[in-house]
């Protein structure tokens, strides 16, 4: 190694530590890349990865793209569109001579504008999006400057953090004896129970607060096989929903014309169905298919009682965890991203996307700052913010940073934060949009209001144009809140919100005008009737 090489460890090769590897070394960091499991390139990869299937929206996308355009288009060629969801309702009737009947009614609900812009997400394979990932680092130079050093099976043990230069690490390959190394920068992308974090929490002096909470739902993997003469048994191009409430099931299309459901309950609701299960007499009623000849029995239908049971004995059933932390770094020698940071409820399928986009961030901060050994062009800063505010935050914030990294750092956690809050709270409250807001009349009035708004903004002459508008320079345009989250990777999260909450203040008002313009109509109406009728009592 030359002197002036600067060395990178990426602690876990999921899909945010490769994009982070991989955008390291285009910035001139030596990188290593390390992963607890084997390579999933290799048949021995026996771990079941969490969930089969994932949602990649424009924001992930974007984000792929700052680091090769080529992978974006192999990762894009992967993945089926889904234009909308497709909510499958319940309809009880009474039908004669055979009494109560359950049908099942579909109705499609497009998420943006696919016809106009080709607005969409695309349902993808974690596996082939992370090998997309590892073999575009693979293709990378394999030593000095510019290279990823990929090492499976290996992991970190212990980091200290005391070393004025540098962290000192202890890794374990399986099999061998720990090894201590040393690197300049340690970049902790090894998810929920993050490793990094854990060793960031030893000792007072970083002052790093955290916290992890679980959501009271867990989830089960399900599917529905490929239908006959290699068809899909379901609109491939939807993300199907069973919205239920308290639970829900949704699928997600496979390149293989299967596809993969998940089952989201109470944790309480799946236990109890265990033990019924675990003291079933013989012949009773299975509770698990009956549960789902009431609630779902059109993906029932396709699953297959069987198959469905299987799953419900050998899948994992998986709780759905949420981490806080701050700061997300420490001096210039450690950052937390992707699930380590900010693990959320996969309720707005933006966990990953938001992983992706962290790298991206971090990226334009480290170019504006100079703080990689070759920066690229500098580049412009990510979102609409404000040069200026990003400025005078760099100089009064990171004034006591030695290291053009270690402002990097400090800038990306006060930049970050807000962005991470808000979109960890919108995945919460989408549970309760997709399990029943979907159904309701209200809901898709509001929807009919938000697309004509979005129709009617997008003329200039009604663009909504106010100074305080985290738009403006986008033409101020009225666009619902899937499409804010999911199809602007220009958007911050936290203006995200800041934005939907002006729009339901607009919205409110239009109310209140539209309903005091019907009340005074009614009112006059009434008024004219008596004061007509009172002139022909008169006239007579
Ligand atoms: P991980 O994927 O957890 O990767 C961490 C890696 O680090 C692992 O490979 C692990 O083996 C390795 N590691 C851990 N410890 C060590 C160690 N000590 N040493 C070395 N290596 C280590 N997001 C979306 O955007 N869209 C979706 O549709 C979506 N659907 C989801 C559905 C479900 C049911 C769930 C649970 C999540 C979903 N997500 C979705 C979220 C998404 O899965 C995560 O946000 C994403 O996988 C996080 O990636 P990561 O690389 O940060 O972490």
């Amino acid at each position: 190694m030359s002197t002036d090489e600067r060395t990178a460890l990426v602690v876990g090769a999921g899909l945010v530590g490769t994009l982070t590897a991989a955008m390291l070394a285009s910035r001139g960091w030596t990188v290593t890349l390390l992963e607890s499991r084997s390579d999933p390139r290799e048949g021995t990869h026996a771990e079941r990865a969490r969930s089969i299937n994932l949602a990649l929206s424009p924001r992930g996308i974007e984000a792929l793209r700052s680091v090769s355009e080529e992978l974006v288009e192999r990762v894009v060629r992967e993945g089926i569109e889904m234009r909308g969801r497709m909510v499958h309702k319940n309809k009880v009737g009474k039908v004669k001579g055979k009494g109560r009947e359950v049908r099942v009614e579909k109705e499609g609900q497009d998420y943006g504008r696919y016809e106009e812009e080709g607005e969409c997400i695309r349902s993808i394979s974690r596996t082939a999006l992370g090998i997309h990932l590892l073999d575009h680092v693979d293709g990378l130079p394999s030593e000095g400057r510019g290279s990823v050093t990929t090492r499976f099976e290996t992991k970190l043990v212990e980091m200290d953090l005391r070393k004025e230069d540098g962290v000192d690490v202890v890794l374990q390959k399986k099999g061998e004896q720990p090894k201590k190394m040393h690197f300049h920068f340690v970049v902790g992308g090894d998810g929920a129970y993050s490793k990094v974090r854990q060793q960031m929490m030893r000792g007072s002096k970083l002052r790093f607060d955290y916290r992890q909470f679980y959501a009271p739902h867990s989830y089960l993997e399900l599917s529905i096989p490929p239908g006959p003469n290699d068809t899909f048994l379901l609109e491939p191009n939807y993300l199907h929903i069973w919205p239920r409430g308290e639970f829900m099931l949704i699928a997600l299309a496979n390149q293989d014309k299967s596809f993969t459901l998940t089952l989201f309950a109470h944790d309480s609701t799946f236990t109890s169905l265990d033990a019924e299960l675990a003291s079933l007499a013989p012949g009773a009623p299975n509770p698990v298919v009956e549960l789902f000849r009431r609630e779902f029995p059109d993906a029932l239908e396709q699953m297959g009682e069987e198959a469905l049971l299987q799953s419900w004995r050998e899948n994992p059933k998986d709780g759905l965890i949420t981490v806080e932390c701050s700061p997300y770094h420490y001096k210039d020698k450690v950052l937390l991203i992707g699930d380590a940071a900010h693990a959320m409820v996969p309720f707005y399928g933006q966990g990953m996307n938001c992983g992706f986009e962290d790298v991206r961030v971090l990226s334009s901060i480290l170019d504006h700052f100079g703080a990689s050994p070759s920066p690229l062009v500098p580049s412009p800063l990510p979102y609409s913010l404000e040069t200026a505010s990003l400025a005078s935050f760099s100089k009064s914030a990171t004034e006591g940073d030695e290291t053009a990294l270690a402002r990097a750092l400090a800038t990306y956690t006060h930049l970050r934060a807000p962005s991470l809050a808000a979109i960890q709270t919108l995945a919460h409250q989408n549970y309760t949009e997709m399990a029943s807001s979907v159904l309701s009349p209200l809901y898709l009035l509001r929807r009919s209001l938000d697309s004509i708004l979005t129709s009617v903004s997008n003329f200039p002459l009604f663009a909504i144009k106010r100074d305080s508008d985290p738009l403006k320079d986008q033409g101020g345009r009225w666009e619902s809140l899937y499409r804010m989250v999911t199809f602007r990777p220009g958007l911050a999260y936290e203006e995200v919100i800041r934005r939907r909450d002006w729009q339901a203040k607009v919205l409110d008002w239009a109310a209140k005008v539209v309903g005091g313009v019907v009340v005074a109509g009614a009112v006059a109406g009434v008024g004219l009737r008596y004061a007509s009728r009172y002139r022909l009592v008169r006239a007579n």
